[in-house]
């Protein structure tokens, strides 16, 4: 059941009078169609682009195309800047290019096409190691960790750092507070291959952030996790964004990327569907990619997409005020909830 205030819902943000004002911060990069969905505008990308000197732009990509050894195109005409600070998250179905574009982000795969530039610098210009104090990535699923305990594993994020092949007090201090940060502490002498996947996935968080890097690139961090891990390892993020590093994700529940991320590449077939704000986050581009019907509802500070099974209406997804949906599990009448509660969308 949906649980919604009634008096915010609408259907599409950017179609609606109450979001005209959000029209008006929609990304430099995106133009409007008739029909109220934003396309990115390749003219204003690479306006964007030739602006590197920016000090704030973290990471610009232009024209990036890459394609695996068997032939398959996984990535095309891929141009965006992430600036300092953003909360990135990269949306759209299995197979799209997510991991792809990590992983050419990470430097571990090089494109046949196209230009990136991190902080202003050619990414195949990078020394690995000074690379890696700039960048960190954790993997899907990281299967190739080392069995070895938590302490140790976080310290091996100092790795770039150790010039003389043993970990300096620094670097010991630098791994106690981080572990004392993120509260694993009282963990830290157990063997990471003992730990839970929610605490698994903090310290190589943890690990990430030994690194001290300027740009954290996660893939699917939460999708192993529980609601309440998703929303602590989504937090931790959002701090370090607070502190100017940028957090890229692939991520597949999109009500969760709404909820933390400022910005969206959404993916499509290996191209860039839409990117931008909470804005390019519409019903028509959410069918189109995923090719599922759904309703998006606003509550005044969220969206929530609400997926529509196959005969569904979407006057079926009953959507009722939270306070009413309280009384009626304490026994209230249901009349009043029909009466006041239960409406369609238009
Ligand atoms: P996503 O992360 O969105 O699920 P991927 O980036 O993993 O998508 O994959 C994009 C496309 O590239 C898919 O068609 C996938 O089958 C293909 N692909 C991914 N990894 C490899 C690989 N190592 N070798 C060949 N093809 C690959």
């Amino acid at each position: 059941m949906v649980i919604a205030k009634k008096d915010k819902i609408i259907d599409n943000p950017i179609n609606s009078h109450e979001n005209n004002k959000l029209n008006n911060r929609v990304d430099d990069n995106l133009k409007m169609k008739s029909n109220g969905d934003y396309i990115k505008s390749s003219n204003n990308l690479n306006k964007k682009y030739k602006n590197v000197n920016n000090f704030n732009i973290k990471i610009s990509l232009k024209d990036i195309k890459f394609t695996y050894r068997n032939g398959i195109h996984a990535l095309d005409d891929i141009t965006f800047n992430v600036e300092a600070g953003d909360f990135i998250g990269i949306i759209g179905p299995n197979g799209t290019g997510k991991s792809t574009l990590l992983r050419i982000l990470d430097g571990i795969l090089k494109p046949q096409v196209g230009t990136i530039l991190i902080q202003g610098k050619e990414l195949n210009k990078y020394k690995l190691n000074d690379l890696a104090k700039v960048i960190g990535y954790i993997p899907q699923n990281s299967v190739s960790i080392f069995p070895t305990t938590v302490f140790d594993t976080v310290l091996l994020g100092r790795k770039p750092y150790i010039e003389w092949g043993s970990p300096t007090k620094k670097d010991i201090k630098i791994t106690s507070e981080i572990l004392y940060k993120l509260g694993l502490e009282e963990i830290a002498m157990r063997n990471i291959t003992e730990l839970s996947g929610g605490q698994l996935q903090k310290v190589l968080i943890a690990r990430t952030l030994a690194q001290q890097p300027d740009i954290i690139l996660l893939d699917e961090p939460t999708s192993n996790l529980d609601i309440n891990h998703q929303l602590e390892v989504l937090n931790l993020l959002r701090q370090e964004t607070k502190k100017n590093i940028t957090v890229i994700i692939a991520i597949h529940d999109l009500n969760l990327a709404i909820k933390f991320c400022n910005k969206f590449i959404i993916l499509n077939n290996g191209k860039i569907e839409a990117i931008g704000g909470k804005e390019v986050i519409s019903k028509s581009i959410i069918e189109k990619v995923f090719k599922v019907r759904v309703k998006i509802i606003n509550d005044g500070t969220d969206l929530f997409i609400i997926p529509m099974i196959s005969n569904e209406n979407e006057e079926d997804v009953i959507t009722l005020d939270i306070i009413s949906y309280d009384e009626k599990i304490n026994g209230n009448t249901k009349e009043k909830i029909e009466k006041e509660d239960i409406f369609t969308v238009q």
